[in-house]
């Protein structure tokens, strides 16, 4: 089997077996990211594909779950697809489920039809970092989608019956946007009801754009307490009803997580117990929100 260059994917997809079938991002461009600057983006051959499978099941008696990578894989052409989810249908029939990348434009550009025949094939999850649900900030960080084509295309996937996971990155909107960031983004979760909600926080990667602008002082990053203010913000008018979320990637000033509507409160409770302990001027900043 061969995977060419870094493995990126879910960390719930820890356990399972990965199979590449694209290299790299087909889009690339978003300012704040540097996963795939050295991939040449391309769907492999599906000879290439069939033969890692092939090899998979030498190595493997059993498989629980795969993964198919790198980003944005959903961007290949469904009957494609469905030829490589057949496939592993017919050399691992014990997998429960296989999940997948899929940009917000990706996910936009499949039919209905086409989603519910991908989940009849076994697709049974799409991970989809939507970033942020304004559009002044997916413009700003090129990401090449509009609140508009994020809402259509979640709400395609919900009524598939494919489970979907979305991400959001805290501090997008930088000092400028912060307020626009949440606003739209808890508007967008909540006409899409996703399945899993993950919350990342932005870093600022050499090499990238946004570093560029960062040093430069056109983009002015969030401070951590201000962070875990905009992520109230958005927690607080989220109306999500049944729901994972989860905010514990390394990048997250707190851990938290539970299931929504549920543990709704004792999320906040924990997040602003975390913002009073960094602050002792809490009641100008909570005026914020
Ligand atoms: S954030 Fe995702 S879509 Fe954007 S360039 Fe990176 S891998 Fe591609």
């Amino acid at each position: 089997m061969i995977y060419e260059g870094v493995v990126y994917r879910p960390p719930s997809e820890r356990k399972s077996l990965i199979i590449q079938v694209t290299v790299g991002c087909s889009h690339n461009k978003c300012t704040y990211c540097n996963m795939y600057r050295n991939k040449k983006f391309k769907v492999k051959n599906l000879e290439d594909i069939y033969e890692d499978i092939k090899c998979a099941k030498d190595i493997y008696d059993s498989v629980e779950r795969i993964f198919l990578g790198d980003a944005n894989a959903l961007c290949i052409e469904t009957e494609k697809l469905i030829m490589i989810l057949d496939k592993i249908k017919s050399l691992f029939p014990e997998c429960k489920g296989i999940g997948i990348y899929g940009s917000p434009r990706d996910i936009y550009n499949k039919s209905a039809q086409e989603l519910e025949k991908l989940r009849k094939y076994g697709l049974d999850i799409i991970y989809s970092g939507i970033e942020s649900g304004s559009d002044k900030v997916l413009s700003m960080v090129n990401k090449g989608t509009s609140k508009d084509e994020i809402i259509i295309g979640g709400k395609k996937v919900i009524e598939s019956g494919i489970k979907l996971s979305l991400i959001v990155i805290l501090g997008l909107g930088g000092k400028r946007l912060w307020e626009d960031h949440a606003h739209e983004t808890y508007r967008v979760l909540n006409k899409i009801q996703p399945n899993y909600l993950a919350f990342m926080t932005l870093i600022n990667y050499l090499g990238t754009e946004l570093n560029k602008e960062i040093e430069s002082g056109k983009f002015l990053m969030l401070e951590p307490e201000e962070i875990l203010i905009e992520q109230k913000l958005i927690l607080d008018n989220l109306k999500l009803e049944n729901c994972i979320v989860k905010s514990n990637h390394r990048s997250n000033y707190l851990n938290i997580g539970g299931k929504f509507p549920e543990d709704k409160e004792k999320i906040i409770k924990k997040i602003t117990g975390k913002i009073m302990d960094k602050n002792d001027n809490i009641d100008s900043l909570l005026r914020l929100i």
